[in-house]
């Protein structure tokens, strides 16, 4: 267990006290933060005392540590977690299978959210209490005038704050787990704060939206692209106050649509299952790295490290907060940038620019000709919600044809899994008013590009 001086309020406090400190307060606070991470790693998760037998007592440094890739970490995961409780089987049977549980600390303890993330690769992660007490408190302090200002604040205390999620439902990603957690706290948070599955058809959207009349919007980008091209069209008619871009990369172009379509600021947050307060956004749009509670090493494709001002070719992460399901230089996939100059702002931690997924639309035909534009995270996740299906990738060659890269798990049976996943397809793209799509399952595993970077779901 934690030290008792480490409660919330010793957390909002140090959290302050760190930035005040500048550099040499952040970096003694990840160091002792990091050593004793390594230590309880090595004394409570059979996986990391085996990976770090000859490794020093003692680490001041995180390259002194070897890295850990999501792949060997799935495959181990009774061994990776250190609550002996914790089995990947019972996991899948009492809580992900079960969507009647979103949001709920398994347990009594544990939030738990299944992610795929940029290489493709599900995962299963487990955070702890004393994580998200962290999140939430590096959240409150270091955007508190970026994410949400005394303008905004005013604006819900007029007109009402209630809260819509634009994010993927129907299995337990961080988006629809984060918010049905803090539904679970108090009906009044339940009546204010909503999912609305970007999985679900884009008019039964649009006429719920109406009615709930949400004064904030977070979630995917490219959702709020589709709600902007509604309210111009004049179908949807909501007065947002702010909207919350994470998920996807947001370019320029798209912020300025939602903005002016939808007539509110747009903001962003970059969210990672693994590490999720890792950055924060600061007054000049830069995000910077929350380095006394998380470790970024950007790196190349050897993994060694890359200078700032030079694109890495992924990153190792390490989240200092997290006990139960230790991350420890883990390799993210991420393309990342450290600025290399310091930024105006005047923050003591460094700048950082994160290449994530893509938010661009796809876009299909439908029976009466009109063009139907879908969500690329709503499709990825009717794909990888298909049991069997390990990685993948979907690449729009035609208003009509998707071709399809599937690795299939090892044991699952090849051609029964692309069946499944053309049923589920067919169904969502019905929903959706487009279709028929042909789906074209290429021989070719997913691969990545030739900047070495992997996509999930593009226009060819
Ligand atoms: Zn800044």
């Amino acid at each position: 267990m934690r030290g008792v001086s480490e409660t919330m309020m010793g957390i909002a406090w140090d959290t302050w006290r760190a930035e005040s400190e500048g550099p040499t307060g952040i970096a003694r606070r990840q160091q002792t933060r990091l050593a004793e991470l390594v230590e309880f790693a090595r004394s409570a998760s059979p996986y990391y005392r085996r990976l770090y037998r000859d490794v020093p007592d003692v680490i001041s440094d995180p390259r002194q540590l070897p890295r850990v890739g999501k792949r060997e970490l799935m495959e181990n995961f009774d061994d990776w977690v250190t609550d002996p409780h914790l089995t990947l089987a019972k996991l899948r049977s009492e809580l992900l299978s079960d969507l009647s549980r979103l949001g709920s600390y398994y347990r009594g303890k544990y939030l738990v959210v299944t992610t795929s993330g940029t290489t493709g690769e599900p995962a299963v992660l487990v955070h702890d209490r004393f994580s998200w007490v962290v999140v939430n408190l590096v959240v409150r302090v270091r955007e508190r005038r970026t994410l949400v200002r005394a303008v905004d604040v005013r604006a819900f205390l007029r007109r009402g704050l209630r809260a819509a999620a634009l994010v993927a439902g129907g299995a337990h990603f961080a988006g629809v787990v984060l918010t049905e957690s803090a539904r679970r706290r108090a009906p009044i948070i339940a009546r204010r704060v909503r999912v609305f599955s970007v999985l679900r058809p884009l008019a039964d959207l649009v006429q719920e939206l109406n009615d709930f009349q949400p004064t904030l919007l977070y979630g995917y980008p490219s959702a709020m692209l589709q709600l902007a091209a509604e309210q111009q069209a004049g179908r949807l008619r909501i007065r947002p106050v702010v909207a919350i871009s994470s998920g996807e990369n947001l370019s320029a172009v798209g912020r300025a649509t939602i903005a002016a379509a939808l007539g509110c600021r747009v903001t962003e947050r970059y969210l990672s299952s693994e590490v999720p307060a890792l950055t924060s956004q600061c007054r000049n749009g830069a995000f910077h790295v929350n380095t006394d509670w998380y470790i970024l090493e950007p790196v190349d494709a050897d993994y060694r490290p890359v200078p700032a001002g030079v694109t890495s070719h992924t990153v190792l992460v390490t989240n200092l907060a997290n006990r139960v399901q230790p991350i420890i230089r883990y390799d993210l996939g991420d393309r990342v940038t450290v600025a290399a100059s310091p930024c105006l702002c005047g923050s003591p931690f460094p700048a950082v620019t994160i290449e994530g997924r893509a938010g661009d639309l796809v876009s299909f035909g439908a029976p009466d000709g009109r063009t139907v534009t879908v969500v690329p995270l709503a499709l990825g996740s009717v794909i990888e919600g298909t049991a069997g299906v390990r990685r993948f990738q979907a690449i729009r060659t035609g208003p009509q044809t998707l071709r399809l890269r599937l690795e299939v798990s090892a044991g699952a049976d090849r051609a029964r899994v692309q069946k499944t996943v053309e049923e589920r397809l067919g169904s969502f793209f019905a929903a959706q008013g487009a279709g028929p799509v042909t789906i074209d399952h290429a021989e070719e595993p997913p691969r990545t590009d030739r900047g070495g970077k992997f996509r999930q779901v593009w226009s060819a």
